[in-house]
């Protein structure tokens, strides 16, 4: 069944119309691609489901219109939006983040059980858990994005480049770490990512963005066999 869908939507910055009617459609438990250039939209995407730019046209969560919602009305539905550039929360320790992800939670008798979750799934935090997020590597503050984003004990993450000024090596474990997630807990994703090898090992579909419209919508298997997908987003 369908989780979220949009379908023709558009969205501006004051009068600078970036999104000229983008659709897709993401299954329960299903995970899907947004690629495209810099400046193609993608990041506008999320923040357009999010409720936290101005929109037009359709867009359906779990079978209610959440377009014009609020972004806290969007975020109590189930919608957990990590950002470009993480958003944690600097002065507070890891531990501190993870619960500040649950707040609004109405079932909090597992919070302990889901904090060590994250802890298991991104070890390298475990031994942070007392430290500022602040202080914190790049890798490990979008691991610990990810793990407060998991529990607000969301159906559907918003992932925006987690990719984003990581080594290599560091991008491929956040990126096992999400899979796994993913397998796990059956949260859907939707998924915004300049490196399209990396998001292919966690997306089944995805749409390529080009100046705020999609122009190409497939299976990963798919779009990697592409020559122009190969040229424009895998360095080959
Ligand atoms: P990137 O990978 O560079 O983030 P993107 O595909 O995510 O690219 P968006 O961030 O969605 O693209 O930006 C789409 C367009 O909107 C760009 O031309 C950008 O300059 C413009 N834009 C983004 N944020 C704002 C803003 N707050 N105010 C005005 N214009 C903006």
């Amino acid at each position: 069944m369908t989780l979220l869908e949009l379908d023709g939507v558009t969205a501006s910055y004051g009068p600078v119309q970036v999104l000229d009617g983008v659709s897709l459609s993401v299954p329960e438990g299903g995970a899907v691609g947004i690629l495209g250039a810099n400046g193609a939209g993608k990041t506008t995407t999320l923040r357009a489901v999010s409720g936290t730019v101005r929109t037009g046209g359709r867009i359906r969560f779990a079978g209610r219109d959440i377009r014009g919602l609020r972004p806290d009305r969007v975020a109590a539905l189930g919608i957990a939006h990590v950002p470009e550039g993480r958003g944690t929360l600097g002065q507070l320790t890891v531990r501190e983040n993870l619960r500040v992800g649950a707040y609004l939670r109405r079932d909090r008798r597992k919070l302990a059980a889901d904090i060590d979750y994250c802890l298991d799934l991104f070890p390298q935090l475990r031994n942070r858990i007392g430290s500022r997020a602040a202080a914190l590597s790049g890798g490990e503050q979008q691991m610990l994005a990810v793990g407060r984003a998991f529990m607000a004990k969301p159906s559907l993450l918003l992932l925006d480049e987690a990719s984003l000024g990581l080594a290599p090596g560091t991008a491929k474990t956040v990126y096992e770490a999400i899979r796994r997630l993913r397998v796990e807990s059956g949260i859907a994703m939707l998924v915004v990512e300049q490196n399209a090898n990396l998001a292919f090992t966690l997306v089944d579909t995805a749409t390529v963005l080009e100046t705020g419209r999609n122009v190409l919508t497939g299976t990963s298997a798919e779009l990697k066999g592409m020559d122009e997908i190969r040229r424009a987003y895998l360095g080959g």
